[in-house]
């Protein structure tokens, strides 16, 4: 066996309690990596690997960082998914017998980090854990910077939905079989037994009485983890939000994602999300409560016109809304400041911050309570501006302290009288060797002579060399020579200056103690300041909806119960941003319960068909959250959930199939939805073949119709669809209009009532300058097509009919042998796996087929 030194075996024995991290050793002034983690770490932060002897026959891999700019590797690794374990030394090395006492201080993990530099203002960052029990599952999500705290129990079949929905950086799963493959994030699973299942109740007390058991075990986890890795008291984590996911508006992830919400989906942006365009907010608190708006939309009818109430207000008096905005703007992030308050890791500018922050709190109180609404001075009642702790923290820290709390030049004078006094002492001695200078220049005849300080000799009086006779013997003690100066001590000089060293070393620890005091009083409110901050958050969300409102000329929608969704001359927020107003075609909505439950919409590729869509789900959700919605004119009903399939191939990435994928989501809306649904689908049953697909298209719309009730909206290419409204009642034909002019196809981007002119595919392809011989073929085959589909009258096509006709004797193909022949093989090949070159050779087989040479 290989006989390590001590210090390795240390590290070895520390590094098997941290298996799954990367354990930063502390060597002196840096942190030191070994075996595994070294190579793994120089790969992953590209630093050089060396090596160390340790007392087995080969050396060990290491390598190292500084410890002063540790945090950017730690940064570096946690971003990457990975946990860093800090292993510190615990006893001063020159006290220590033997190898220095090192232990891990805290873990830091991707879900747990608190420090500002390695978050995002604007985004919160959860870590969320799973705790399921008898038979349910439950979610608990924290936000360990914010002291946020939420818990639910979703239906079954929507854990993971709601698990993921928070973004979560790492996962905490506890409990019957929680299948964690799919996860490409952090986790960490626990056994029910290894969980303190008692923790929820001591944390949250009265809070807690209420909590299911998979509740309180979801929440348990959660906060065991957070206590192992953090080694720290959990003091700040304070609210505990209970919520049900049917309190508000459900959206699958797949519709977030499709409408754009927080990210674009191509390059998963904020920019060019609903969330870019609305963010107007002032503070990082607000930022956060707008994202968490946007992601949960509410369905209580009174809390909504609360907030429309509010925004509306602001709308119309730009004056105060933009008094507010300057008032939040010199506000800082109190929530976070609050969580290192909290946690005992704020600096005295954190401390400032907090300070300068809730200074502007009484103005923004002055103008929400002036403002004579109630939504608005209900706030403003309800802000604490914590006035106790804005005079301790005047009273105890100067105006501009340095970022180390360890090195004095925090407290003010005047706060503690010990303090002055060492202060003062400290000045009388630097006056003493101030005036030193001119003494001893009277009393040598030396003009040149100079008293200064440095770190290694303290204080001397310097003399150059060319004065040196006309010191007078024995006046001074010589201390330095130097290259054309010598430097001199006399006993009182150093008498003097062990005094006022002694002082500013007492100055700097008292300064320190009095500082830790001032944290640790704020840290007993830190309640108060988290309900502060919230409260400042949702103004902030309020003046950004009302500034956003006003800017692109967004209106208050009416909240109706009649079960109608109308809209006059409404947009899509974020494409008429982009394209500019002028551009924007604006299109009415009209949908309802009696005539108008399913729009199925007509018109050629890049119409306007699915943006209008999406206008009409966004519309949805801007109401919802409280905020105006770009139209002249709109009169809404709730609605209680949005289901979209939008974009069929544009946006997969690889590996289900694109058909397979619109099948499961179609369901979904199938299953799920109600009839205060809103269901948004996109050229279902294209990914198959046309009548399969046209059979699918029409057996969902029937479902949608007869037996939901949710408004849909039905984007097609199968005209023979539209015949569905002279069918179903409440199926309403409308078209993208477009017109051909100097030969050009013109997109008008116009919803229009009724069915598209249906011929728009051979006219694009005219335009192109197909063979002529080609369109009239073309247009020749479509008449055959659509003699056929007369005499099967597709308006009563069920999947009996189809069924059945599969089972009847093929019938006389209507075009000839060759042509069908070219299509079957057409239809059946595979694009993506075709070479340039097998392309060219099938085309001219195919032309070999139909012309014969
Ligand atoms: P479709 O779904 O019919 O293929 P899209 O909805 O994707 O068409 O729209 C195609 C493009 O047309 C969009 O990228 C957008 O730039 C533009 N567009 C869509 N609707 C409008 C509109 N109402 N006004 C102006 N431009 C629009």
């Amino acid at each position: 066996m290989t006989q390590y030194t001590p210090m390795i075996q240390q590290y070895l024995a520390i590094k098997q309690e941290y298996p799954d991290t990367f354990l930063f050793f502390r060597l002196g002034d840096f942190y030191e990596l070994f075996f595994e983690d070294a190579v793994k770490a120089s790969r992953e932060l590209e630093i050089t690997l060396t090596g160390r002897e340790g007392g087995g026959e080969e050396r060990i891999p290491m390598c190292g960082v500084p410890h002063h700019s540790a945090d950017t590797y730690i940064a570096e690794l946690l971003k990457k998914g990975y946990k860093v374990a800090v292993c510190e030394q615990v006893e001063d090395p020159k006290a220590a017998k033997g190898v220095v006492r090192r232990e891990v201080t805290r873990v830091i993990t991707p879900g747990t980090m608190m420090e500002g530099q390695w978050l995002t203002d604007k985004e919160n960052n959860y870590i969320v854990s799973i705790g399921a029990s008898g038979g349910r599952a439950s979610i608990a999500a924290c936000d360990m910077s914010t002291g946020e705290m939420y818990v639910t129990t979703p239906r079954a079949d929507a854990v993971w939905e709601e698990a993921l929905r928070y973004q979560p950086k790492e996962l905490v799963l506890c409990g019957e079989e929680i299948a964690e493959g799919v996860l490409h994030l952090p986790f960490m699973k626990l056994a029910p037994d290894q969980i303190d299942s008692g923790l929820a109740d001591s944390q949250y007390g009265e809070q807690a009485a209420g909590l299911g058991e998979s509740q309180k075990l979801a929440i348990s986890a959660l906060l065991q983890y957070i206590g192992t890795t953090q080694k720290r008291g959990l003091s700040h984590l304070r609210q505990l939000e209970v919520y049900e996911t049917a309190q508000f508006l459900q959206l699958d992830a797949f519709s977030r994602r499709n409408l754009e919400l927080t990210e674009t989906i191509r390059d998963k942006s904020k920019k060019g999300s609903l969330l870019w365009l609305l963010d107007r907010t002032e503070t990082a608190m607000g930022g956060r409560q707008l994202r968490r708006w946007i992601e949960r939309p509410l369905l209580d009818r009174a809390e909504i016109e609360r907030r429309l109430d509010a925004v509306h207000h602001l709308y119309e008096d730009l004056l105060l809304a933009s008094d507010i905005r300057a008032a939040l703007h010199e506000v800082y992030d109190i929530e976070r400041l609050t969580g290192r308050i909290a946690y005992g890791n704020a600096n005295a500018r954190d401390l400032v911050q907090l300070r300068v922050s809730l200074e502007h709190i009484p103005e923004l109180k002055v103008r929400l309570a002036d403002s004579g609404l109630p939504v608005l001075s209900e706030l403003a009642d309800g802000m604490d501006a914590c006035d106790d702790l804005v005079s301790l923290l005047r009273q105890a820290l100067v105006e501009d302290p340095p970022l180390s709390v360890r090195e004095g030049g925090l407290i003010r004078p005047g706060y503690d009288a010990y303090l002055d006094k060492l202060q003062l002492a400290s000045r009388e001695g630097k006056d003493w060797i101030a005036q030193l200078e001119q003494a001893e220049r009277e009393a040598t005849g030396i003009r040149s002579l100079k008293v200064g300080f440095n770190k290694v000799f303290g204080y001397y009086i310097e003399i150059s060399r060319a004065n040196l006779s006309h010191v007078p013997e024995g006046r001074y003690e010589r201390k330095q020579t130097l290259a054309n100066a010598e430097r001199f001590i006399t006993p009182e000089l150093k008498e003097r200056e062990a005094l006022i060293l002694e002082a500013e070393e007492k100055m700097v620890e008292l300064e320190y103690q009095l500082f830790v005091q001032v944290r640790s009083e704020l840290a007993q409110h830190v309640a108060r300041l988290q309900s502060l901050a919230e409260k400042v958050a949702a103004v902030d969300v309020l003046q950004s909806f009302a500034t956003v409102s006003y800017e692109r000329g967004y209106v208050r929608p009416q909240i109706v119960t009649s079960g109608e969704f109308v809209v006059r001359e409404g947009r899509h927020p974020v494409v008429e941003a982009v394209l500019s107003k002028e551009k924007y075609v604006a299109n009415d909505v009209a949908l309802d319960q009696e005539q108008r439950q399913v729009l199925l919409i007509t018109g050629p590729n890049m119409a306007g068909k699915s943006t209008y869509m999406r206008q009409i789900a966004l519309m949805a959700i801007m109401a919802q959250i409280g905020c105006f919605v770009p139209a002249k004119e709109a009169s809404l009903s709730l609605v209680d959930q949005i289901f979209t399939r939008i974009g069929a191939a544009d946006d997969l990435v690889g590996g289900h199939s694109t058909f397979m994928v619109e099948m499961l989501e179609t369901k979904q809306a199938l299953v799920k939805a109600t009839s205060r649904s809103l269901i948004l689908l996109d050229e279902i049953g294209r990914g198959t073949s046309t009548y399969d697909g046209m059979a699918l298209a029409q057996a969902v719309i029937e479902h949608i119709h007869d037996r939901i009730g949710a408004k849909t909206l039905f984007s097609t290419h199968y005209h023979e669809l539209t015949q569905l409204a002279e069918s179903l009642p409440r199926v309403v034909n409308v078209n993208a209009r477009c017109e051909e002019r100097d030969g050009k196809l013109l997109f008008l981007h116009k919803i229009a009532e009724g069915r598209a002119d249906k011929s728009y595919g051979i006219h694009v392809a005219e335009l192109a300058e197909m063979p002529r011989s080609v369109i009239s073929r073309a247009r020749q085959i479509l008449h055959e097509l659509e003699a056929k589909q007369v005499a099967a009258a597709p308006e009563q096509m069920t999947f009996d009919m189809l069924f059945a006709a599969a089972a009847e004797e093929k019938p006389e193909p209507a075009i000839d042998p060759q042509t069908a022949e070219v299509l079957d093989q057409l239809r059946s090949i595979d694009i993506n796996h075709l070479t340039p070159l097998q392309a060219m050779l099938l085309l001219s087989e195919w032309k070999q087929t139909l012309t014969g040479t």
